[in-house]
């Protein structure tokens, strides 16, 4: 069998996705998807205190929103599994006895007490913290009674050097690291060590993550090869920033993808920009296959990236008057009472080039399909002074004319403004206000024409 792309997306399910994780997970979609290989997904939740099953529960369903299916993982399990990292501790607790064996790790019995005055006195001396390697050589040495050990790699010194996909060669000096712990005095194995036990045995050969995990890279390497599995290749992705410039973070719920689900985005639109942080695909719009197809490591920008919401609106906005009506009317779950599905299909067809969100989609459709209550605008507009006059010269003229067309509103429009001189908005606003109960929506010719003679003669009745 030749090369198959392995690639991972491995979630804490500490916090709901944001779109800086979206990045992450997508970039590793595409990746594999671009060249017919695997997309595995593994849960991260060593962290017994943060890991919570509702965040892994929603992980799952925003990265099926945002349509990146996996080839393997907790629901839908394959042969490399368990896929979840609490379900993975004996595997862990095997690795890290055989590096003891190897005498490339060893139990440490130094007390939180010694190891803060070590980081005390390295702190005050200007030195950078690290382990002092005391129990390195206990071998055969008793070990103190009471006191259950951390296990410890020994960091070989040297210079780990590793191609980045995104920042080229880099170079890391392993001895300002120190032996650190893989695996707790609880037995549960550290973040660094499990991951790298996980890639390995999941055979992920290509790892796309955050540069937030750079620092941690040489650490894994190092494993890896103490460890004897082969290295994978590494590309690390430089943060996206908030409007702000700061990170994105679990905590700004602002950019968590339910929010922006909730307030009416396209999975599709947010693909769109999420695909367009630290990549230059072009502006079109392009669906996750045509994406798929132009991905490429190679293009992905060094430097970080802001987080563009007007960017997502246009998306969104192209995304919507992109869809037919039956499919808006299904995402919105609209129903009309009394106007048959035709008529609710005509009204978002006519409509849904000016919404932005599914939610202004909704809003822009009810004066349609309901009886509109006038909002504070649209009172404020209708208690005007001229407005009831206005709108009785209107009721008169609509009686007098046929079928509305765009011949007959000009004509009534024209009507209307020589009986009572008004114009502009003086003109536009009373009518839009009695006949929708807002004061912003689609052109007026629109809303005669979707209105009909009888329902503008009976929404008029109200006001004159
Ligand atoms: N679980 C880590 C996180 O959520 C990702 C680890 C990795 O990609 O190596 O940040």
């Amino acid at each position: 069998m030749g090369f198959t792309v392995r690639a991972r997306f491995a979630p804490s399910p500490t916090g709901d996705l944001h779109i800086g994780n979206a990045r992450t997970a997508l970039f590793n979609w595409l990746f594999a998807r671009h060249s017919g290989g695997r997309f595995i997904l593994r849960i991260e939740d060593t962290d017994f205190e943060r890991s919570k099953r509702s965040y892994e529960k929603s992980i799952l369903e925003d990265l099926s929103w945002l349509g990146l299916d996996w080839d393997e993982g907790p629901d839908t399990g394959g042969d490399k599994g368990p896929y979840r990292q609490s379900e993975r501790l004996e595997l862990y607790k095997y690795h890290a006895g055989r590096l003891i064996e190897d005498g490339l790790a060893y139990r440490c019995y130094c007390t939180k007490e010694r190891l803060e005055e070590l980081k005390d006195k390295q702190t005050a001396a200007g030195a950078p913290p690290r382990y002092d390697g005391r129990c390195r050589d206990l071998a055969g040495a008793h070990p103190p009674a009471g006191v259950i050990p951390v296990v410890r790699f020994k960091v070989p010194v040297k210079t780990t050097t590793f191609y980045d996909g995104v920042h080229g060669l880099l170079k890391f000096d392993t001895a300002t690291i120190g032996d650190f712990v893989i695996m707790g005095s609880d037995g549960v194995a550290a973040y660094n060590f499990a991951v790298v036990i996980d890639d390995a045995l999941m055979e992920i050969n290509h790892i796309i993550r955050g540069d937030d995990h750079i620092s941690n890279t040489p650490r894994h390497i190092l494993l890896f090869e103490a460890l004897g599995f082969k290295t994978p290749l590494y590309s690390h992705l430089p943060l996206v920033l908030g409007e702000d410039r700061i990170p994105l973070s679990k905590r700004d719920s602002a950019t968590a993808l339910k929010r922006l689900r909730d307030s009416g985005y396209l999975a599709e639109a947010v693909v769109n920009s999420v695909a367009r942080l630290g990549w230059s695909p072009g502006e079109d719009f392009m669906t996750l296959a045509e994406l798929a197809a132009a991905f490429s490591l190679e293009k992905l920008s060094r430097s970080s990236s802001v987080f563009d919401k007007e960017r997502l609106k246009y998306y969104n906005k192209t995304a919507i008057a992109g869809k037919d009506a039956q499919s808006l009317i299904r995402l919105l779950s609209l129903s009309a009472p009394g106007a048959g599905e035709d008529r609710l299909g005509e009204v978002v067809e006519a409509v849904k080039a000016n919404a932005e969100t599914l939610t202004g989609l909704k809003t822009l459709v009810a004066p349609f399909i309901g009886e509109p209550l006038p909002d504070e605008e649209a009172l404020k507009v209708l208690g005007a002074d001229g407005a009831g006059a206005l709108l009785r010269e209107l009721k008169d003229l609509v009686e007098r004319a046929g079928p509305i067309d765009e011949a007959s509103f000009s004509a009534i429009m024209d009507g209307v403004k020589e009986k009572t001189g008004a114009k502009g908005k003086k003109l536009f606003m009373p009518i839009r206000a009695a006949l929708t109960g807002t004061t912003a929506g689609i052109e007026l010719v629109n809303i005669f024409r979707l209105l009909g003679r009888e329902r503008i003669l009976k929404r008029l009745d109200r006001w004159v």
